[in-house]
């Protein structure tokens, strides 16, 4: 069985949460201190953590802070709850190394459902496909390490073709900075998430018919990134 730890100081959130978790067949834990939180994460070692951004004690962010710069918790996904819906707050959130973000007030429901979705995302190892997969003109083949476009070959480097790769395969899924580290960038937690703005830049050079005005690897404002649905028209 799963076990989440909650970390929140609002008693009724913090229950109404935990309900919801155990219908869903998780062993749920509330704490409403941010000192106390910390202890309970290095003893116990939960499976994924629900954060509140404001706590008595130290707060979400303190906390992701120093989860994040110990090799014994940096890898238990966060998800960060915070009443503060203003973007730069998301923003620095998703960097301290947050792996999803639920303004308050959420339902419960789509709480849990981003609590499977963060789980099985890391539960996941990035199975090997080697198969070639493209995108209107654009053209990925593994086996040969090659990328074209309209059948001139472009010439990527290894993580740019990698961070390719990554969204070719993921399409209309949106990748927050910190995501794309961990799943393309491995666990080195040496490179800074701008690292990852910089690679997407030189890739949309290559790879974008207008880079200033990119149409496949598309920003999403205050989140992250995403490679255009297959299926949609528009962007
Ligand atoms: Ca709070």
């Amino acid at each position: 069985m799963e076990t989440i730890l909650i970390v929140e100081d609002e008693a009724d959130i913090a229950e109404l949460v935990k309900y919801h978790l155990e219908k869903e067949g998780f062993a749920a834990r509330t704490v409403g201190n941010g000192t106390q939180a910390l202890e309970l994460i290095v003893r116990d070692h939960p499976d994924l953590i629900i954060l509140d951004l404001m706590l008595p004690g130290k707060d979400g962010l303190e906390i992701c802070r120093r989860l994040r710069s110990s090799s014994a918790t940096q890898s238990i996904p966060i998800i960060m709850l915070t009443a503060r819906a203003e973007e730069v707050d998301r923003i620095v959130g998703l960097e301290m190394g947050a792996d999803d973000y639920v303004p308050k007030p959420f339902s419960p429901r789509e709480l849990v459902a981003r609590v499977k979705a963060v789980l099985r995302r890391t539960n996941a190892p990035l199975a090997p496909d080697e198969s070639p997969v493209s995108a209107g003109n654009l053209r990925l083949d593994p086996t040969r390490h090659e990328v074209t476009k309209e059948d001139h070959a472009v010439d990527l480097s290894a993580m740019e073709f990698r961070l390719l790769e990554f969204f070719l395969r993921h399409r209309g899924r949106v990748f927050t900075r910190t995501h794309l580290l961990d799943q393309v960038w491995g666990q080195d937690r040496f490179v800074e998430p701008r690292t990852v703005d910089v690679h997407i830049r030189r890739l949309r050079e290559k790879v974008e018919d207008d880079p200033r005005k990119p149409t496949l690897i598309l920003t999403i404002r205050g989140l992250g990134y995403k490679c255009r649905d297959e299926n949609s028209q528009c962007v």
